[in-house]
């Protein structure tokens, strides 16, 4: 393979911390398809990785993904991002692809299918279910996460108008409203720490007979008069008028009975699942998916894939902390190309082989 002695040149630029020159270049041959920056992922931390090695001047190329434009396509009005004056979310992704592509970022359409690591270890072999394959240098994982939703019917239908799935981003919906917190779990008791300066009242509805939330989590809801929790209680459906959210049948989970309980507003705190399947072998995760980081950069432990956002943050999941992330991973894989001695004579020279539209 051609590509591999591109990446043999890349080791000894490795080893050796210097640029390559033309007489390198001009023994080496590589296929097509070589991508510098491979972003995997095109939400708020995809975004921002982009723009950053784009604007570096290193050729950057965005795979879209399943969910284009990731979570913040389906909320509603953002009002907790720093600098940015409330905004629908659709709105800030769009500005944040404009500026990526103004600095020359391109857009692939597609997702992931499977990634593999060359025998050397130096590159990506990156396999995109629209059938095309690309060789990439370095690669950022921006797959994000989905919130777990019930599948239950009438919650697609509320979903974003009644039905939400983040405290932080959707808090003021609350305001003097009848609310359900569905969830026994740590974020279950957080969502209640953020909707209680805004809620009538709130009721936390869980399907078992206790809590999952840690004993310091728990002590917390004592703070809250307006808050109750409804145990062995589980939805079933979400109901109102098709336009406006009226409340939710339930079912007593010991005794099978249903019955429905008026609400304004549910807020569902059921955990969340990232979206790490095909980096499973390649990558160390938890239990539950999301990727380790081993340290407060955005680098793996595999050189050259670096990661940013939902996928490896179980804590935050905000879209300001993700494209912080995206900023940092973009900065990483910079830091990286260029100590490997990726410079802009070298780019010009492999432009040829660039995946090219
Ligand atoms: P968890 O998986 O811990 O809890 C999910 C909760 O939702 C459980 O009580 C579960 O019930 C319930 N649930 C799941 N599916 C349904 C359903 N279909 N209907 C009704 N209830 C359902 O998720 P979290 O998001 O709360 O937390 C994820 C991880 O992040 C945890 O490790 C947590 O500790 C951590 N975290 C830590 C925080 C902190 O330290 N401040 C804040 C937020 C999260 P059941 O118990 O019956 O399975």
């Amino acid at each position: 393979m051609l590509v591999i002695l591109l990446i043999l040149l890349l080791s000894a630029a490795r080893t050796h911390a210097h640029a390559y020159t033309a007489a390198e270049l001009s023994a080496v041959g590589v296929e097509h398809n070589l991508v510098p920056v491979l972003v995997i992922g095109s939400g708020p931390a995809g975004l921002a990785a982009a723009f950053y090695t784009a604007r570096a001047k290193l050729p950057t190329f965005v795979v879209h993904g399943h969910e284009p434009g990731g979570q913040l396509m389906g909320s509603s009005w953002v009002e907790n991002m720093p600098g940015v004056e409330p905004a629908k979310g659709y709105k800030i992704i769009e500005d944040m692809q404009r500026q990526a592509v103004n600095q020359g970022a391109q857009f692939l359409d597609g997702s992931v299918e499977l990634i593999e690591r060359s025998t050397s270890g130096n590159y990506f072999m990156v396999h995109i279910d629209s059938g095309l394959k690309i060789n990439a240098l370095t690669v950022i994982v921006a797959t994000g996460a989905t919130a777990r939703i019930l599948n239950i019917p009438g919650e697609s239908v509320y979903m974003n108008n009644g039905v939400f799935t983040c405290a932080v981003c959707d808090c003021a919906q609350a305001q003097d409203k009848e609310v359900i917190v569905v969830g026994g779990g740590d974020s279950a008791i957080e969502h209640i720490m953020h909707l209680a300066p805004y809620a009538k009242r709130i009721t936390l509805m869980v399907r078992k007979d206790h809590l999952r939330a840690a004993p310091v989590m728990q002590d917390r809801l004592k703070a809250y008069n307006s808050v109750r929790v409804l145990y062995n209680t589980a939805p079933v459906a979400i109901e109102g008028d098709g336009t406006t959210l009226q409340g939710v049948r339930v079912r007593n989970t010991q005794t099978g009975q249903e019955s429905f309980m008026s609400a304004d507003c549910v807020f569902l705190a059921i955990g969340h699942i990232p979206h790490s399947g095909i980096f499973a072998n390649l990558l160390p995760m938890d239990a539950e998916g999301y990727i380790h980081l081993p340290t407060r950069a955005q680098k793996t432990i595999v050189p050259g894939i670096f990661v940013a956002g939902d996928v490896a943050d179980r804590i935050y999941r905000q879209a300001a902390v993700a494209m912080g992330d995206g900023s940092k991973a973009g900065l990483d894989a910079i830091a990286y190309l260029h100590e490997y001695g990726f410079n802009e004579q070298l780019s010009a020279e492999l432009a040829p082989y660039y995946l090219n539209f």
